[in-house]
């Protein structure tokens, strides 16, 4: 069901219409009402092709895979490591260097107890950001404890851009691994992520990106980044949830030690003691998510379908269009209003509290996210509890947000 490995995509022109019509769910009513769906960030919504893709998967290849010699687990195998390959192409990496995990989170806490943590020693540091998720905090706070070692975040300033000078002095002869998110999930801020890699590793420094709010959004080529490990997850990408993929340098993957023990990742088993299959299998202990993998893939091939560069001009305007739009709404603040910014509009507002604002929205079918969305550290940064978050996708449009500002114009009516 996904294209075939190595042959590019053809893309469509970019038709909204058209896109809107293969998303199923699109068209479900809420509220009573028409939904505008611009809570992106939390999850995407799935096309058709990758519900059809893993409904074929379940009708007509499921087996479990790599073991058995009947026609079926031979199709589900296929399928299952063809899915390996298509996310190995659109990340720009070999099949060796994806590992399967169940999402970002996963990716971020394997290379937290399986690299980093028996290389880390008393007063190391591992240096963060201070727009990171809490996923790409706290399992580098767990190994730290266990070391003895500190996480430090470098500071960020009222835009919400990270401060490199400062970032760049926090570098040091402890440092011994840098996290940073590709795209913050709260502020949309584009971080420079090849600049980062190359300052680090001009200290020796490994680096990983968190690129949960990137991969449907913009190219990423990590041979071109010369990234450590990129972490994600295929439901931010219009695939299923509860799958993802660390991508990680071959010879990083070769050196560290499995984490999940179990079937599969395994040479042989003996009660003295057992040696470890290749990479990336050596990391994947156990039945796998075969459709998620299938699923994921299906996506892949429906975003470079639409073309990347299409869908960034598209929400780039959108994201243009929608600061506009909240411009207008009196007592309204934009938090996150970096240069380089992707399709995230976070804001308060001085009449009424995030949730509420959240809850008139919700009446007009505008699903947005309200809290802190997993970035405690942020919100402490700007001095609020919380924000709103529109979070743009490639089905959005100008219907979307004229409904979100409508509805923002109603709770400073309705709060005044
Ligand atoms: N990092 C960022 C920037 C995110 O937005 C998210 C999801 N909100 C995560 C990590 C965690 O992703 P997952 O829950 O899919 O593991």
């Amino acid at each position: 069901m996904t294209a075939a490995a190595g042959r590019p995509a053809v893309a469509k022109p970019f038709d909204l219409a058209r896109i809107r019509a293969e998303f199923p769910i699109l068209a479900e009513p809420v509220r009573g009402g028409r939904l505008a769906y611009l809570d992106n960030g939390a999850t995407t919504q799935k096309p058709e092709a990758v519900l059809r893709a893993m409904d074929f998967y379940y009708r007509h290849q499921n087996a479990n895979v790599h073991r058995a010699t009947h026609d079926l687990a031979e199709r589900a195998t296929l399928a299952y490591e063809g899915a390996r390959d298509r996310i190995a192409r659109y990340l720009g990496a070999a099949r060796e260097e994806i590992v399967f995990t169940r999402g970002t989170t996963e990716a971020i806490n394997l290379v937290a107890y399986s690299y980093l943590l028996p290389r880390l020693r008393q007063g190391d540091e591992i240096l963060l950001t201070g727009m990171e998720h809490h996923s790409n905090i706290v399992p580098w706070q767990l190994i730290a404890a266990q070391a003895g070692a500190k996480v430090v975040a470098a500071p960020l300033n009222d835009a919400g851009e990270l401060d490199v000078a400062a970032w760049r002095a926090l570098i040091n002869a402890r440092t011994r691994l840098a996290a940073v998110v590709h795209v913050s999930n709260t502020l949309g801020t584009l971080n420079p992520v090849g600049t980062l890699i190359g300052h680090a590793h001009a200290h020796g420094i490994p680096v990983l990106v968190d690129g949960a709010q990137a991969i449907a959004h913009l190219a990423v080529d990590v041979k071109a980044l010369d990234v450590d490990f990129y972490a994600c997850s295929a439901h931010k990408a219009y695939g299923p949830t509860g799958f993802g993929t660390l991508y990680a340098k071959r010879e990083h993957l070769e050196a560290m030690r499995p984490w999940h023990g179990g079937g599969d990742m395994i040479r042989t088993v003996s009660f003295e003691g057992s040696t470890w299959n290749d990479v990336p299998y050596k990391f994947e202990a156990g039945t796998p998510d075969m459709a998620g993998a299938i699923g994921f893939a299906a996506a892949l091939d429906y975003i470079e379908a639409q073309g990347l560069p299409a869908i960034a001009a598209h929400e780039h305007a959108l994201l243009e269009e929608g600061t506009a739009r909240l411009a207008e709404v009196p007592g309204l603040r934009l938090i996150g209003t970096a240069a380089q910014k992707g399709g995230i509009l976070s804001f308060v507002m001085d009449c009424a509290h995030p949730q509420d604002i959240g809850t008139v929205l919700d009446q007009a079918g505008v699903a947005v996210r309200t809290g802190h969305h997993c970035t405690m550290p942020l919100m402490q940064r700007f001095g609020i509890p919380a924000t709103v978050r529109a979070s743009l996708g490639m089905y959005n449009g100008s219907d979307d947000l004229r409904q979100l500002a409508q509805a923002l114009h109603k709770v400073r009516s309705l709060f005044r």
